[in-house]
């Protein structure tokens, strides 16, 4: 069968091969974990979301083969079908539609009591990014764990599935973490950043009833901006408003959802938190950048404000769960608004070179392979 995959650490080495169909009585990642004894689903891949990730496993920034190869197929945000369980598998049956988690627990005391997470251990694994193959091919096998279902009638949203999940952990976790204020009722929020990570925050903040500001640069109406809104928050380009400038007209945010990739912004969003707050980092930022900041005001202000970081990644299969009642919850506030996120289909495996040229272009909101109908 088809796949996509690297050569990770030669730059621009996307390309499609041929990989063998898997079996149920396979073993996916023998060098993390083993698929228990009748535990293991089939699934047929429907659709693929890309993000920078693809792109910058591709231009050989990180991302590694697992043991014993030099390639690695990419892609972690899967959607499918199931087509055959084992014995032991009751939570889906041939024909449900699922998702599939990212990452692989390791050894650590996390890993082991299903937060693989939020691994303590510095080398991770992770489908189609880190030491296991992703999911830009026909067919998969894993372990049920790792299998989410999704609701028939959010099929349309599937493929965001891995998206949400991010997001709804990263929410979740600054309100666990903000139970250190016995009393914590956010009212405003500034979500940084209108790519998809930001608008699924914007939607999710939203359902929480908060007054919810997005920013990004360039100024609307365009697609983002209409979005923003019909999630009834309101969409702020910092070309036209400057961050402090917001602040000054709408006040200090409680709670700032930082998703623009930006390194700078990530420590800017630190100016401007308010007392109690909480800042969410989720941006992977590769490279390297350095900033100028007034180090000794922000300590000041975070130390006398009780300010609190949250740093987020990944989800386990819990956090695909919420992300899905999120997208379910979504649908039926704002019908038809997140199926807008979903922008620029590339139809095949095919068609792999457009799909990454999309991503390098960095125009698209949302790039997704349709691999099978
Ligand atoms: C994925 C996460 C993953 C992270 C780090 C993101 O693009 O969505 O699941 O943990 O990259 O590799
Ligand atoms: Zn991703």
């Amino acid at each position: 069968m088809k796949a996509v995959a690297v050569l990770p650490g030669k730059p621009n080495s996307v390309h499609l091969r041929d990989i063998p169909v898997p079996k149920l009585t396979d073993q996916p990642h023998p060098h993390v974990c083993r698929i228990p004894q009748g535990r293991a689903v089939l699934v047929k891949v429907l659709q693929v979301g890309v993000d920078a990730t693809d792109r910058e496993i591709n231009e050989a920034l990180y991302g590694n083969a697992p043991p014993g190869g030099e390639h690695l197929v990419i892609g972690h945000e899967s959607f499918g079908q199931v087509v055959a369980v084992g014995d032991k598998v009751t939570e889906v049956k041939p024909g449900d539609y699922v998702s599939c988690t990212v990452r692989r627990p390791g050894g650590s005391l996390f890993d082991v009591i299903g937060r693989n997470d939020i691994t303590s251990e510095e080398t991770y694994y992770e489908r189609g990014i880190n030491l296991c193959h992703g999911y830009l091919t026909e067919f998969f096998v894993d372990d049920a764990e790792f299998i989410v279902k999704v609701p028939v009638d959010l099929k349309h949203l599937g493929v965001l599935a891995e998206p949400a999940s991010v997001c709804a952990k990263a929410i979740e976790q600054a309100f666990l973490a903000q139970q250190r204020l016995q009393v914590w009722s956010p009212r405003r929020a500034f979500v940084m950043g209108a790519g998809q990570i930001g608008l699924l925050a914007t939607m999710m903040l939203r359902l929480r009833n908060m007054e919810v500001y997005t920013l990004a640069t360039t100024p609307g109406p365009h697609r983002k901006s209409e979005i923003v809104e019909a999630y009834g928050a309101t969409y702020v380009s910092t070309r036209q408003t400057p961050l402090h400038d917001l602040v000054r007209q709408v006040g200090k945010p409680d709670l700032i959802f930082e998703a623009t990739g930006n390194a700078e912004i990530c420590f800017r969003s630190m100016e401007v938190l308010a007392h109690n707050g909480a800042l969410i980092w989720t941006s992977i930022t590769g490279g390297h950048q350095e900033v100028t900041l007034d180090a000794a005001k922000i300590n000041l202000e975070w130390v006398l404000g009780n300010k609190l970081l949250v740093s987020s990644v990944n989800g386990n299969r819990r956090h695909f769960e919420l992300g899905l009642q999120a997208l379910s919850h979504g649908e039926l506030t704002y019908p038809g608004v997140t199926a807008r996120i979903l922008t620029h289909p590339v139809d095949g495996l095919d068609r792999y070179k457009e799909m990454m040229h999309l991503l390098e272009e960095n125009k698209a909101l949302k790039v997704f392979v349709n691999v099978s109908g």
